[in-house]
């Protein structure tokens, strides 16, 4: 632990039983993203990384606990099946109806291949696709809210995604790091893993300033950190960085769910998460009474 006193509260000791209780989660919802996802070099879909995701989750699955994969890499794999991967879709200049476009076949893709490599490990998997509106809306969050429940007492996997192909600015979650929080507090998880291309949270960006360190534990999500996340990962895939990250936290932590920042180099960090192996940044939860779910996604993006 290289944290100075400033960011923890707690003392060694605390900090590792701390990390001990992540032996005992049930529900857990994992997500990755799409540069997780993909091969740099190309933007094809790296199968070798998703196959070794699949096996990790359904062995977590096989122990008895519950799981929920948030994925992102339905753009990413639209745009390469089209030949547009080297448009970027997040530029002012490409239309909004191409990159829905592009949603719309990567979605097909990336589930079907989650299909089939979860059907090889013998688990069921069921896409859920996401909106703002999911969550503002009382009948809508309620019905969300039973799917979940029914698939995860069924024991099949909910592999959700943004609805990408309808949601537009101001129905948009905008990026799954935002997302899979919330789809952790909407099924009352007891822990949110983030996999990244990052090792987890640092005082500064590591790539710029070489005297930033790294932070093991966060125990209370002060402005401070929040603070640290202004800075991007620099990820030309994908839609979060460390900003979203937090504001995951931030969310996760509110609703009493605890969450780690994790890099996705490789994938094995999951087991060796719930075993409570020091990996990534811990988050500590710490229910906040006034976090207001609905309200905070409606206030998105406003
Ligand atoms: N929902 C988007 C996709 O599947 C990605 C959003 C994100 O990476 O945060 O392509």
């Amino acid at each position: 632990m290289e944290g100075g006193d400033k960011e923890v509260e707690m003392d060694g000791n605390e900090m590792e039983s701390v990390r001990e209780r992540l032996k005992e989660k049930k529900r857990i919802v994992v997500k990755i993203g799409s540069s997780s996802l993909t091969h740099r070099e190309t933007g094809d879909m790296d199968y070798i990384r998703m196959e070794k995701l699949v096996r990790e989750l359904s062995d977590i699955r096989n122990q008895g606990k519950e799981v929920i994969l948030v994925t992102s890499g339905a753009i990413a794999a639209g745009k390469n099946a089209v030949n547009l991967r080297d448009i970027r879709v997040d530029s002012q200049t490409e239309s909004l109806a191409v990159k829905q476009a592009c949603a719309a076949v990567g979605q097909a893709r990336l589930m079907m291949t989650y299909q089939k490599l979860f059907a090889e490990y013998n688990q069921v998997a069921a896409q859920i696709l996401m909106t703002k509106n999911t969550i503002v809306d009382n009948l809508n969050r309620y019905n969300a809210h039973n799917t979940f429940s029914e698939l995860l007492k069924m024991g099949a996997i909910p592999v959700v995604n943004e609805n990408d192909t309808v949601a537009t600015y101001e129905i948009g979650i905008g990026d799954n790091d935002t997302l899979s929080a919330i789809v952790a507090a909407l099924v009352e998880a007891d822990l949110l893993i983030l996999l990244s291309d990052i090792d987890g949270l640092y005082t500064d960006d590591p790539r710029t300033n070489p005297d930033a360190r790294f932070i093991e534990q966060v125990d209370r999500l002060t402005e401070e950190f929040m603070e640290m996340g202004k800075a991007s990962t620099g990820s030309s895939i994908g839609t979060g960085g460390m900003n979203t990250k937090l504001t995951a936290a931030k969310i996760a932590t509110s609703s009493n769910v605890d969450m780690v920042i994790a890099n996705s180099r490789d994938i094995g960090v999951l087991h060796r998460i719930l075993a409570a192996e020091k990996e990534g940044t811990l988050f500590v939860a710490h229910q906040d009474e006034n976090f207001d779910l609905p309200y905070f996604v409606g206030s998105l993006h406003m």
